[in-house]
């Protein structure tokens, strides 16, 4: 049996978002799920718009999803030999031929063909043909080099997602593969490539559909059987526009900065064209255990902001309090936060109401630092009674010792303090979550009062 290889190949020209990751997340995926390799490439060749930056943000973005590849990254511009080398191969094989049709007279071409009403094509010019006589070559001019591409049949392959897809070879003009300074052009290399890295199936966006029957033809003309093909619908914005950088798609790292785990992005990413019944959460192993090309989606899939969220609270709580701990402890450490042994609890606390990790090291935060008490919001709560309720609170719990310091202890207090003051809960509870976290808005007040050093909350409280 041949051994499943897949393989991602982003143009380092922008920074990868959701939508390209998702390009590099199920080729993985095929590929660890079937036992294969999984290829990493770089195609760099377009040097005006490619950037180290951007080079950066993918191998970032893939280590933090856990994409690693089994193989490169290789990049493009370092394999111009090779191109050379194949592209020698097809003129021996009579399988290109030189055209000198100048960039005015191409437009002048398609300038016609659009007015007519037809689909601009090159039209054959300097192809050559048995009894034809090709134009006089002009002089000074470097040519392109165009591949002959079949004159008649169809080009046909089963697109795992599309099903069969069947193109005219009358429909497909002469693809220039390599430039008049003989640099190869992008199809050419993207064959070149997968024929080299061994790819077995070829899983990218539906941008390159196009592309297909053309890479197909260049197989054929070098002998060799083109890979198995998955084009994967465009992944749209939350307007409903393709996502993309100029219309505020965010790179992929941005979202480990957001504080989302990375197995909840996989778990949100997987979904995004691909299903397994109506399974919504899952781990990234179980993923990989029912991952398949035959379960992918047709139609485009929509990014939605909030179910990402949604899907990172839900893997926030599966996590065990000490991973939790961990996954939330650098972001308090870039805040200049050092966290303690009370951490995993803090998490375990809090974690139903933060659907980020941001917002949970938030919390955290406040039992590190003392916060900005809310001066208008704490006027708001105050009066003579709760002032002297929150000086009997204080006494009370000075009095506790610190092996009593707990959820159970600190609620008996609080009661003592409701009953000798006739206030109701709330009158004391809102106030105090205030002073201690900065708003009304908490967990069960003792239980948030027992995770604060003693000495914090009889400081914090003394701001009354
Ligand atoms: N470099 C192409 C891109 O970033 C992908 C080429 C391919 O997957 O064949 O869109």
């Amino acid at each position: 049996m041949t051994v499943v290889r897949t393989r991602f190949a982003p143009s380092p020209t922008g920074f990868i978002h959701l939508g390209n990751i998702r390009s590099a997340l199920y080729p993985w995926a095929y590929a660890k799920s079937q036992g294969g390799q999984f290829i990493l490439r770089i195609e760099d060749t377009d040097v005006e718009r490619s950037s180290q930056e951007a080079v950066d943000v993918i191998l970032q973005g893939m280590r933090w999803l856990g994409l690693e590849p089994d193989e490169g990254p290789f990049y493009q511009m370092q394999r111009m030999e090779r191109y050379r080398e194949v592209l020698a191969q097809l003129i021996e094989k009579d399988a290109v031929y030189p055209c000198y049709m100048s960039v005015q007279a191409l437009d002048a071409l398609r300038d016609a063909q659009m007015k007519a009403k037809e689909k601009p094509r090159y039209d054959g010019t300097w192809r050559p043909e048995p009894g034809k006589v090709l134009p006089p070559v002009p002089e000074g001019v470097k040519p392109v080099l165009r591949f002959k591409n079949p004159l008649g049949g169809v080009v046909s392959w089963d697109d795992k997602v599309k099903g069969r897809i069947e193109i005219a070879n009358a429909e497909l003009d002469d693809l220039v593969i390599a430039r008049p300074d003989g640099t190869p052009t992008n199809n050419f290399c993207v064959v070149v490539d997968d024929i080299d890295m061994k790819i077995t199936h070829v899983i990218r966006g539906d941008d390159h559909v196009n592309n297909t029957p053309r890479q197909i033809n260049i197989f054929k003309a070098l002998g060799v059987e083109p890979p198995v093909y998955a084009h994967l619908p465009t992944v749209l914005n939350e307007q409903g526009e393709k996502l993309s950088k100029r219309n505020g798609a965010k790179a992929v790292t941005q979202y480990e900065a957001e504080g989302y785990l990375p197995q909840a992005m996989v778990n949100y990413l997987s979904r995004l064209g691909w299903s397994h019944g109506d399974d919504e959460i899952f781990s990234t192993e179980q993923f990989l255990a029912w991952f398949d090309l035959d379960h992918l989606g047709r139609s485009a899939a929509q990014f939605d902001e909030a179910k990402l969220k949604w899907v990172n609270l839900q893997h926030m709580k599966m996590l065990s309090a000490e991973s939790l701990s961990a996954a939330v402890t650098p972001f308090l450490l870039k805040w200049g936060v050092t966290p303690d042994e009370r951490l995993p609890a803090i998490g375990q606390l809090f974690k139903d109401r933060c659907d980020t990790l941001v917002v949970l090291a938030q919390w955290a935060k406040g039992f590190y630092q003392p916060v900005d008490v809310p001066v208008l919001e704490l006027e708001k709560l105050m009066n003579p009674a709760v002032k002297d309720a929150i000086a009997l609170l204080i006494t009370v719990l000075s009095a506790r010792s610190e092996a009593q310091w707990d959820t159970a202890h600190i609620a008996l207090d609080l009661k003592e303090v409701l009953s000798k003051t006739g206030l109701k809960m709330p009158q004391l509870a809102m106030p105090v979550r205030v002073l201690m976290l900065g708003t009304t808005q908490t967990p069960s007040l003792d239980a948030v009062l027992s995770l604060f050093r003693k000495e914090d909350v009889l400081s914090g409280l003394s701001k009354a």
